[in-house]
């Protein structure tokens, strides 16, 4: 029933999606697990059950703002889709399609360190699930469509300027090539939202707005978890056998409970590659909660997240986290692991032993480590990191970014520009990545020299290895994005939103289409970020006010 290689049902491959009432349906999550028998969208403890059905919110005046044409591709909807006049009420939440199963999920989740029960989509409504061009199953998901049974004490909204962050970073990470859910539209709902984006007392009305949001699955650690909490073992196991038949098709065969010790191992590993690949670009996600971290290891809930402009491995981007900050940047891989750890936890009563999940577990460090050598030696244009002093040359050139306020993938871009050739004068060697710097002026000898020593080395390392400054350079250029997208420069696509001009969505993920080009005409983009900034509410500094 769940073969991931069934024929597309969409059949976009011959004939694209031209219109909304040829996109088709099959909803694995709702006909395979229990529903809450409740229909009324009432806030409440649902036991037994994975889901709630519930519909969307109507919205006043749905506009669509944005759309992704990858993600169209994906899918196999025609270019000519985003142009009809339904699209932004479908997309919207004010219009249900035929084959439509609305749902939001059961799940629970530790926040912060600590365990919060119940949390549930709040204000996401997956509204199905098609087939995509591959034959894979996509989940098609609205968030801020309207309050849920899993509301608690909120308005199951999302704000404009929260859904442009959501919209274009989903994007951006996939074109980087990190591992994530993706968006497919965002619409404006013309409503206004209530919002004290600070906490501190001043709230005021924002304009509303819904992304859908597309991934194979959106179930998270937390879906295990709330019934592992529960001692709802029944449920836990069907959906634990539901995620490995669905998604997980090549550990079906196995018998359990080698298949749920297998499973977590996978688990274990996917979510090692994807903060690897996180640490690699200057990704913060800010919330790292259990319910925020996806079965299939995709970056999801895009919040407060936010990108290093300077290398700073103890910023996060989250004021909601200011005082402990635990999910700072250079914690990311730790926190992954206590989060895996949660999900053992949780997964133990379906094994009731432990040794095999803590096998698993314990695997976690060491694969990470292996992944972050290879991300390492590739971001320094080596073909990996072996004895001869290249560990140190990869911290060396982290030690180097933490000398002075010095920008992330500037100096990488710029790194992979410096010359190897013998008796070039120290100085000049070091002289690109000068470009790195928020402060030069507060570049001493000192920090001179101790940069010199490193890039004296990692030349002579290159040169031994008869790499050849054009080969090393388009390696790194291929690893080391010249544009991320950085907080400030989301920040003023959503000024330009809410000043009348969402066109400046699409010009700017249009950039972030081609992360690792030169795309000379678009230097800005890359620009160190301008000193106004440093401070400015929405560049620097976030909270979960969404
Ligand atoms: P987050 O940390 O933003 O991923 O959210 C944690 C929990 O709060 C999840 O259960 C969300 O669905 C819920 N939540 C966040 N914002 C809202 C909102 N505006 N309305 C309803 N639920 C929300
Ligand atoms: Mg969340």
């Amino acid at each position: 029933m769940n073969d991931a290689a069934a024929k597309p049902m969409n059949d976009a491959v011959a004939k694209p999606i031209a219109s909304l009432d040829e996109i088709r349906f099959d909803n694995r999550f709702t006909a395979a697990l229990p529903a809450d028998p409740d229909a009324a969208n009432a806030r409440r403890q649902v036991m037994g059950a994975c889901y709630s059905r519930v519909e969307p919110t109507p919205v006043p005046a749905p506009r669509l703002l944005a759309h992704s044409a990858e993600t169209f591709d994906l899918l196999g909807f025609d270019a000519e889709l985003a142009s009809d006049p339904q699209f932004a009420a479908v997309f919207g939440g004010s219009t249900l399609l035929d084959g439509m199963d609305p749902h939001a999920h059961c799940y629970g989740g530790h926040q912060f360190g600590n365990w919060a029960g119940q949390l549930g989509d709040g204000r996401a409504i997956a509204l199905g699930e098609v087939v995509d061009r591959s034959g894979q199953h996509q989940t098609l998901q609205l968030k801020g469509a309207g309050p849920t049974p899993y509301s608690r004490t909120a308005d199951g909204l999302a704000v404009l300027r929260s859904s442009v962050r959501e919209f274009l970073c989903s994007e951006a990470m996939a074109h980087l090539g990190v591992p994530t859910t993706r968006a497919l539209s965002l619409v404006a709902t013309g409503g206004m939202v209530m919002r004290d984006m600070l906490y501190d007392g001043n709230a005021e009305l924002e304009p509303g707005a819904v992304v859908c949001r597309v991934a194979p699955s959106f179930v998270r650690f937390g879906n295990f978890e709330i019934f592992a909490s529960r001692g709802d073992h029944d449920t836990l196991r069907t959906l634990a056998d539901f995620v490995i038949d669905a998604d997980f098709p090549h550990l079906a065969d196995l018998a359990a409970p080698d298949r749920y010790v297998r499973f977590f191992d996978e688990v274990v590993q996917r979510t090692a590659d994807m903060v690897c690949e996180w640490m690699r670009v200057g990704f913060v996600h800010g919330v790292m909660n259990t319910d925020n971290m996806s079965i299939l290891g995709l970056t999801i809930d895009y919040g407060p997240y936010g990108w290093l402009d300077d290398y700073d491995p103890d910023w996060t981007p989250n004021t909601t986290d200011a005082a402990h900050r635990r999910y700072r940047f250079g914690t990311q891989p730790h926190i992954a692991q206590w989060n895996l750890m949660q999900l053992a936890n949780a997964l133990y009563p379906l094994i009731g032993e432990a040794e095999g999940l803590q096998a698993a577990l314990d695997g976690y460090v060491p694969y990470f480590e292996q992944k972050w050598s290879a991300m390492m030696a590739a971001k320094l244009g080596l073909p990996r990191l072996d004895g001869d002093g290249d560990s140190e040359l990869a911290t060396g050139a982290l030690g180097v970014l933490r000398l002075v306020e010095t920008d992330m993938a500037v100096f990488w871009r710029r790194l992979a520009s410096v010359e190897t050739a013998e008796g070039i004068d120290p100085a000049g060697r070091i002289a690109p990545l000068a470009d790195a710097y928020y402060r030069p002026d507060e570049v001493t000898d000192e920090h001179r020299s101790a940069t010199s020593e490193f890039v004296e080395r990692y030349a002579a390392r290159l040169r031994s290895l008869g790499i050849s400054d054009e080969a090393r350079a388009e390696a790194m250029n291929g690893v080391n994005p010249k544009f991320v997208l950085r907080n400030y420069l989301a920040q003023l696509a959503i000024d330009s939103a809410t000043g009348g001009r969402p066109e400046a969505i699409g010009e700017l993920l249009d950039v972030m289409r081609r992360p690792y080009d030169e795309q000379p005409e678009r230097e800005s983009y890359a620009a160190l970020r301008p000193d106004w900034a440093r401070t400015r509410v929405g560049c620097s500094q976030l909270s979960c006010s969404s």
